[in-house]
């Protein structure tokens, strides 16, 4: 159980896999929780749980999502932004609509998040010190590159470094910022990424580069993310944590085999 009890959080991406995920845990560790995705939403979570359609891409509907959820929750505490879509291809065949779309959304979508939340937690009172906590959910594919990633990994890049610069400049005003860098988590978008054709032995490869050899869960994610928000994680600000069962330890070249490890 973390402690984030009674805090009020903002969660995008929502309606589907870690955003999901994360909404249903910090509603089971005691949390209220706005959640935000593009359509009707995945239900509804309980008395704690209210939920906003918001397209992260629209500067104002962002805005009316951290007014709605102060009205319903009386303050902002933290903030998860979940919402992001896959793509990206060769950067030789990728028009510029695609890399518009893949920025926007995973980075610009992010900023756009971040922005109007900081704007609410400066305008609050600290609570023990502190104003609040900001979560982004960049990647693995932030912090190394992937074949065939281009605008995808750009965009995760560019949140794990926004998430850095935002602890920089808000950890005087007593707000921390952290961003996850998952691994390979089973969700919809990497279920419909793996079904594409051809994609079979991309994806036994994918399973293999995790040294755990295996995919995350959506929960492993979650747990994260209520630990940054927490105050269990008091002093953690400007960190890009994998949560990716080893995929960026090292490459393994068939060592553990060869030793009988695998
Ligand atoms: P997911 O199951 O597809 O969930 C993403 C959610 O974001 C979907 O409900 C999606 O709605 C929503 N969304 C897309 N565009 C949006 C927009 N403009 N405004 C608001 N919501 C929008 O994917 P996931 O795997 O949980 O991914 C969640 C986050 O983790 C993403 O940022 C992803 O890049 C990141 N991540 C995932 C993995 C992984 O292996 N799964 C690994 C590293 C990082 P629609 O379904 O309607 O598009």
């Amino acid at each position: 159980m973390s402690t984030v009890t009674d805090k009020v959080v903002v969660v995008t991406g929502a309606t589907s896999g870690i955003g999901l995920a994360t909404a249903q845990r910090l509603l089971a560790d005691g949390a209220t929780v706005v959640g935000a995705d593009l359509g009707t939403g995945p239900g509804d979570l309980g008395p704690r749980w209210a939920y906003v359609p918001t397209d992260v891409t629209d500067e104002a509907a962002v805005s009316g999502l951290l007014t709605a959820a102060v009205t319903h929750g009386g303050r902002l505490d933290g903030v998860v932004n979940a919402a992001g879509v896959a793509g990206g291809g060769p950067a030789h065949q990728l028009d510029a609509g695609e890399w518009e779309r893949v920025i926007g959304v995973n980075l610009t979508g992010t900023f756009f998040v971040m922005k109007h939340a900081i704007a609410q937690l400066l305008s609050q009172d600290p609570v023990q010190g502190e104003r609040g906590s900001l979560v982004t959910i960049a990647s693995i594919e932030g912090l190394e590159g992937t074949a065939g990633g281009s605008a995808y990994n750009a965009a995760k890049g560019g949140v794990v470094l926004l998430t850095k610069n935002l602890a920089i400049d808000y950890g005087p005003s007593g707000i921390r910022a952290n961003a996850i860098c998952p691994g390979f988590i089973q969700t919809p978008m990497t279920h419909d990424l793996f079904s594409m054709p051809g994609m079979e032995d991309v994806a036994a490869g994918y399973r293999l580069e995790h040294a755990l050899r295996r995919y995350g869960q959506p929960e492993e994610i979650a747990a994260a993310a209520a630990f940054l928000l927490s105050s269990d994680a008091s002093f953690v600000t400007g960190h890009a944590l994998a949560v990716d069962g080893g995929y960026t330890a090292g490459r393994d070249h068939g060592i553990t085999k060869m030793l009988g490890l695998s």
